[in-house]
């Protein structure tokens, strides 16, 4: 398994150096706040919808390392998907970061994310690893209000 751990390594440094889609977008863009305050992460979502998918997101913040590769990746992952694959990868993330996976990771449907399939053994770590996906839940959810009055 050291081969996983030095690529979690690597894809978390990398990613914590230069996160991708680290900027704001335009007030089209729903924008929803997460917190963590075990660790202290913060971070500041924008997502913009279109036509059911995901059309752009973006985030700001600060926290660890593990809190903005984990917002990175999330971000590159669920761009140009629609909100059900969001739904369906957020939930297979989540079950991978809290152990209910048992080792099976479904690598096809979680690419580079399976990478995190770690991070259930540190309990604390979980949060920060899951910080940027409740938050773009929150966003999916609220999005079917307006969808609803639409
Ligand atoms: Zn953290």
């Amino acid at each position: 398994m050291s081969s996983l751990g030095d690529l979690y390594q690597e894809v978390i440094l990398d990613h914590n150096r230069s996160p991708r889609n680290f900027h704001q977008l335009d007030i089209s863009s729903r924008k929803v706040e997460g917190r963590n305050p075990l660790c202290g992460d913060h971070l500041t979502l924008y997502v913009r919808f279109k036509d059911g998918v995901i059309d752009d997101i973006g985030f700001q913040g600060s926290g660890c390392a593990i809190s903005t590769a984990s917002a990175s990746l999330m971000t590159d992952a669920v761009k140009g998907k629609t909100i059900e694959e969001a739904k369906l990868l957020f939930s297979g993330f989540h079950n991978m970061v809290t152990g209910k996976l048992m080792g099976t990771v479904d690598v096809e449907m979680l690419g580079k994310l399976s990478i995190f399939s770690g991070v259930c053994k540190f309990p604390v770590r979980v949060k920060c690893a899951t910080l940027a996906w409740h938050t773009l839940q929150a966003a999916l959810q609220s999005d079917q209000d307006v969808v609803s009055s639409e």
